[in-house]
């Protein structure tokens, strides 16, 4: 396959156009206002790969189709607008009548799925998770926060595309030493199953990469004169908030960990409390309450006449 990523520079101002209010997790209103039918890759039909819209010839002459509704597109390299691709005009009246509703975001996963090769370095972000007891008495609650992995970079190696893992297909999926690592992307129109869903097991690991903001990216396509290809590939790499654990291959162990912290730490306390005696002075007539050890009249300093009150 050939890989047509590379490119010198790019003229950018994505078409703000349409509001898509629907649109889920998008961001605000703001972030909204963009026409998501005009996409940066294109699926080449002579080699079905996916290319930057700054690498093929203009107008329909470019030979790419939608990769979202395989209608025709037309690439345009204009001299105002962000050069993007735009589905072409269905009949002779030039309206389409359905638009391609979700065509960004699926040339943007395709082309993200296409762009790595075999290896890739990742940053990924920390995940801390929490074991809660609420005492079914008091309403007491006690919880321990623990840490199952900080922030990292780690490198993927012998990674596949379209996988599938338990009971789920991932998008991208690859080895870091004795374990494997998952990615999925999301993106408005296409979810991902809950977190406790997924049952992986504890040789491999699931990241839930959102490509929702990946848009944001195209403004410094232009300041920093790349293809789109390369601010994908830099998004994939380094953004860390698009990136989110679903499981951890230590995940269940550090929780189980955590419970029997604790669990230790309650049963502690309950002990205490237990052991917790009244005593009442022999000489001042001072009462108190303290551990079962701690027999000294705090008011006379002894623990001579000090003795244990018959109730407890
Ligand atoms: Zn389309
Ligand atoms: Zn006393």
């Amino acid at each position: 396959m050939t890989k047509r990523i590379t490119s010198t520079s790019t003229r950018i101002n994505f078409p703000l156009r349409y509001k898509l209010p629907g649109v889920a997790g998008v961001g605000s209103c703001e972030d909204r206002q963009i026409n998501l039918t005009l996409v940066p890759f294109g699926l080449d039909v002579s080699t079905l790969d996916l290319v930057d819209v700054c690498d093929v010839s203009g107008g329909k002459a470019c030979g790419c189709v939608c990769p979202s509704c395989g209608g025709q597109l037309i690439a345009r390299h204009g001299s105002i607008n962000q050069w993007h691709f735009a589905h072409a005009s269905k009949g002779i009246t030039g309206a389409i009548n359905e638009p391609c509703e979700y065509s960004f975001f699926v040339s943007v996963r395709l082309m993200a799925r296409q762009l790595v090769h075999q290896t890739l370095s990742i940053m990924l972000p920390g995940f801390r998770s929490q074991v809660c007891h609420i005492d079914e008495i008091t309403g007491e609650t006690s919880a321990i926060d623990f840490t199952v992995t900080e922030l990292t970079e780690v490198t993927l190696l012998n990674v596949e595309t379209e996988s599938r893992v338990g009971d789920v297909v991932v998008d991208l999926i690859g080895r870091v030493g004795d374990y494997s690592l998952a990615i999925c992307f999301t993106h408005p129109g296409r979810d991902f199953p809950l977190r406790d869903q997924i049952t992986l097991g504890g040789k491999c690991g699931l990241i839930k990469v959102s490509l929702d903001s990946f848009y944001k990216n195209l403004a410094s396509v232009k300041l920093q004169k790349e293809s789109y290809g390369a601010a994908l590939r830099r998004f994939l790499e380094k953004d860390v908030l698009s990136k989110m654990w679903l499981h951890h291959p230590r995940d269940l162990r550090k929780k189980q960990q955590a419970e029997i912290e604790l669990s230790n730490r309650l049963s502690a306390v309950r002990s205490e409390r237990l052991a917790e005696t009244s005593f009442s002075c022999g000489v001042c007539g001072h009462t108190w309450v303290g551990p079962a050890s701690k027999s000294k009249c705090p008011k006379c300093n002894s623990h001579l006449y000090s003795y244990r009150n018959e109730n407890t």
